[in-house]
């Protein structure tokens, strides 16, 4: 949906540098149509089995965006009560999310229990014996699934590796199947499912294969201790192409996972993030200067760290592109930073790029997931604001902070009467 015409970049039918122009620099701009496209692609490719897609709320949480989704069939795979919260104000169906996370405090678990939450994703006994206690004072029976670490390698990023037996999240086969005998024993939760979720932007089918094949056998085994599921919730972490990667597509996932899951009778959950919004969205920046020192290059951009995150964070890589492309500019390698006084500061290292010049304007791509997210006031700078773009037009569904924003929920200390 991002594509050059006539040497400019448009967004479906609407031109980079006209909603720069208006809006103003750094900003994340979404196309909708691509949205919309990555969920059915999913929705499709799943067709063959009862199945709820649950997007991944914490990639990209803006409420235009959740209500989208909703609209288009979501359900939603969520982190906090904060995160149930935007669900809830984008008119989402709390009866379709799913809650995981290994810290959820007393008053997550409360909301969620009142919103009658599909179910949560139990990550150890502590919290299995505080959702029933919870529950119980409530008068209510939470639904639960248990989220297993199956101990595989999802052959990505240490940073984003979720399911191996090192990491925080989740509980071992053994321990879960004595877990899954616990829970059966108390009154007031119910194990309805199992779930597992084995890390991010993992581009091969053949760790989730390997996940399954560990995950299958333990139902089998809860169904002979008298425990009958009804879902089987695998996750998200689908890859996507940021710069040479050639991800599996939704149809060979599910072409992997169909065949594995469907002898079971039970109601699929996914809880695709990055694979939906990842390449829905840039972040477009300004240049503000070009400045030589040494050997080195460096373009300084007005957008940073603070606007987004990821490649200071796992040093990820991001395809960036002139909005204007201009075919007298000579090429040479650059550094793309931003503003922020830190040498993480940047965007992209060595990069071979057209050098651009003062005030032109550069796409960061595939700036959809874990960007806006991930921002933060650092250096005391405001969040960009977010357009949503649906063909020829756009709206803004977040605008930018100012000023007066930063300071908003400060109390200044009052003059001393001595
Ligand atoms: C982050 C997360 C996801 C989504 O991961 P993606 O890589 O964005 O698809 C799904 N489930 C859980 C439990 C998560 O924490």
């Amino acid at each position: 949906m991002f594509i050059y015409e006539n040497n400019t970049l448009f967004c479906e039918g609407v031109a980079i540098d006209k909603i720069a122009e208006k809006e103003k620099t750094p900003l994340y701009i979404y196309s909708e149509k691509a949205l919309i496209e990555n969920f059915n692609s999913l929705d499709n490719a799943f067709a063959d089995v009862p199945h709820v897609i649950c997007y991944s709320v914490k990639c990209n949480s803006n409420i235009s965006i959740l209500k989208l989704l909703a609209r288009a069939g979501a359900g939603f795979d969520i982190v906090s009560g904060g995160e149930l919260f935007r669900v809830i104000q984008a008119g989402g169906d709390p009866g379709k999310v799913v809650y995981a996370g290994v810290g959820k405090t007393q008053d997550e678990i409360v909301y969620a229990l009142k919103s009658d939450i599909h179910l949560f994703t139990v990550e150890s006994v502590g919290e299995l014996d505080r959702i029933n206690d919870l529950a119980n004072r409530m008068g209510k029976k939470a639904r639960i699934a248990i989220r297993v670490n199956p101990d595989v390698d999802p052959k990505t990023h240490t940073y984003i590796s979720t399911g191996k037996k090192e990491n925080k999240f989740g509980l071992d086969i053994e321990t879960a199947r004595e877990i899954y005998k616990h829970a059966s024993g108390l009154p007031s939760v119910k194990p309805v499912g199992i779930q597992m979720h084995i890390g991010s932007q993992i581009t091969q089918t053949q760790p989730f294969k390997n996940a399954l094949d560990k995950l299958i056998p333990l139902i089998g085994q809860l169904r002979s201790d008298g425990i009958e599921l009804e879902y089987v919730d695998i996750g998200g972490g689908l890859g996507i192409v940021y710069k040479d990667e050639k991800p599996m597509t939704a149809q060979e996932f599910a072409d992997v996972v169909v065949p594995m899951v469907k002898p079971l009778g039970l109601t699929l959950i996914i809880e695709p993030g990055r694979f939906i919004a990842g390449n829905a969205g840039i972040l477009v920046t300004k240049v503000e200067y070009i400045k030589k020192s040494g050997e080195k290059t460096f373009v300084i951009v007005d957008a940073a760290m603070n606007d987004l995150m990821r490649p200071a964070l796992y040093s990820a890589y991001h395809n960036i592109l002139p909005v204007k492309r201009q075919n007298d500019r000579p090429t040479k390698p650059v550094d793309i930073v931003g503003p922020v006084c830190e040498s993480g500061d940047f965007f992209a290292q060595d990069r071979v790029i057209a050098l651009p010049a003062q005030d032109d304007l550069l796409a960061v791509m595939s700036a959809g997931a874990y960007g806006f997210t991930m921002t933060s006031n650092y250096n005391c700078r405001v969040r960009p604001p977010e357009i949503l773009v649906n063909g020829t037009s756009y709206s803004q569904i977040r605008r930018r902070e100012t000023w007066e924003d930063l300071v908003r929920q400060e109390v200044s200390l009052k003059e001393s009467m001595s």
